[in-house]
């Protein structure tokens, strides 16, 4: 998995020039919002719930290894082939063995952050594959070489007028009307001769059922129920912590991600399959088991809860920080809070240090997030790790003068004392509003309130040691 290749506040200043970006970020995640907050609102037991979906989740994380085994041994009995993935160049080369088998030079894909995660596009492109996006936004994305920036409305940061631009130059030359029908309906005649054609359909799952192997894909568009269904050989590619122990635990979290996502009662499609079907549906199921870096996040005590996300966005959608820098700011296919514990955690903290820092901590995701992950209390945890593994000498010698100087209180003073003088040319009208550097780092974005005068007390004190 790709990581960030600039830092977050770099990233973020350059988007926050984008004023299309965030005036398109500020209308659609107001109105999910408002949307989620009247569909949660009408549940009594919305907080039982989360407890529920957050139990399973922990549960499933604590029992892994005999889930895993389960869901593989329910899916052979039920007529898939199951492979284990390491990371996702091993992912990644099951669907392209697969795709040779077959004689397929395209494979249609159902919308998965899983798959961007291994980059799965790429290499099969690398091979001569091409792996056609059928969701319409990813679709748009792919056909101006564009990337993701929400997890659910992954276009969110282009217009329509683009967009009828874009279908213009590449599946529709004829396309004249801005209208989302019009529009729509152009991707949709585009996609579905490839739909009836194609001989292999790649999806990925949003969750796992241990004991029957049954795979599931919740959806708004239909095309993913196309995609699992039509072609006569489906790879679905899971992430190892998708599973639900049984079949009534999808009932918790069938709840849950509508109305945490798209603020819906339900998906419009809710597509479960187990196994082969003689007749029905694919005759030949893949089933790839990914772990890309997950057991590392396992193995932390205070990050693993990374690891209960539903991906239903909702995190983003509250955020002040997404709000205003949109997705492409956090430089992975995880975006907003989410992305900013997830993709440090799967790549290793030294590849995405800055990513913690991407959070004001007023834990509004925290909040909303339906399976109760406490992204505040893990982002705080890796800030830790962040500094540890890659840390300034210069932050820490000015921390540890810190600590000396207010290790006595006469030293204290004398440093108030100092300051007060220093201060003195960058007061105006009883603001600090520019510092010079390295201070302008503080009051590039903030007002700094100087040093008070002394209290007479401080003044008099002569006892310099207490
Ligand atoms: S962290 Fe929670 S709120 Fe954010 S996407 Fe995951 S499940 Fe949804």
């Amino acid at each position: 998995m790709k990581g960030p290749t600039e830092s977050f506040p770099v990233a973020a200043n350059r988007e926050l020039g984008n004023a299309q970006l965030r005036s398109n970020l500020g209308n659609a995640t107001s109105t999910i919002r408002a949307k989620r907050a009247r569909v949660v609102e009408e549940l009594p037991d919305w907080e039982a719930l989360r407890d529920a979906g957050s139990a399973i989740k922990a549960d499933v994380l604590a029992n892994l290894d005999t889930y895993l085994l389960q869901f593989e041994q329910a899916l052979t009995a039920a007529g898939a082939t199951v492979h284990w993935a390491r990371d996702g160049a091993e992912a990644c080369a099951v669907v392209a063995e697969v795709a040779r088998a077959h004689g397929a030079d395209e494979v249609v894909k159902v919308k998965s952050l899983t798959t961007d995660e291994i980059e799965l596009n790429a290499t099969l492109a690398a091979q001569g594959i091409h792996a056609l996006e059928t969701d319409f936004a990813e679709l748009i994305l792919q056909l101006d070489g564009d990337w993701s920036s929400h997890i659910l409305v992954p276009a969110i940061h282009r217009n329509r007028t683009e967009i009828r631009d874009l279908f213009q130059r590449t599946i529709a030359p004829d396309i004249t009307s801005d209208e989302p029908g019009v529009l729509a309906e152009a991707a949709r005649v585009y996609l579905r001769e490839r739909f009836l054609n194609a001989k292999v359909g790649v999806s990925g799952a949003n969750f796992g059922v241990a004991e029957t192997g049954t795979l599931c894909v919740v959806e708004s568009e239909g095309n993913g129920r196309m995609c699992t269904t039509l072609p006569p050989v489906l790879v679905s590619i899971i992430g190892i912590e998708k599973l639900v122990p049984s079949f009534a635990d999808l009932e918790v979290f069938l709840q849950l991600l509508p109305r945490s996502s798209t603020g819906e009662r339900m998906n419009p499609y809710t597509s479960l399959w187990t196994g082969v079907t003689e007749g029905d549906g694919p005759q030949e199921l893949h089933v790839v088991l990914l772990d890309n870096g997950r057991t590392r996040v396992l193995e932390d005590e205070v990050g693993r809860q990374a690891l209960h996300c539903i991906r239903c966005s909702a995190c983003l959608n509250v955020c002040p920080v997404y709000s205003r820098t949109g997705g492409h700011a956090y430089g992975s296919v995880y975006p907003g809070p989410i992305g900013a514990i997830l993709t440090p955690q799967l790549i290793g903290i030294e590849n995405a240090p800055s990513l913690p820092f991407a959070s004001s901590l007023c834990g509004a995701c925290y909040e909303v997030c339906p399976v109760k992950i406490d992204i505040p209390r893990v982002l705080l945890h890796l800030r830790e790790k962040s500094v540890d593994a890659v840390g300034g000498r210069t932050e820490r010698a000015a921390m540890s003068g810190v600590g000396w100087v207010f290790g006595r209180a006469w030293r204290l003073r004398l440093a108030q004392r100092i300051g007060r003088v220093l201060q003195r040319p960058f007061v105006r009208d009883g603001v600090i509003r520019r510092l010079p550097p390295p201070l302008s780092a503080w009051t590039d974005s903030r007002d700094l309130r100087p040093i008070a005068p002394a209290h007479p007390s401080d003044e008099n004190s002569g006892n310099d040691d207490e």
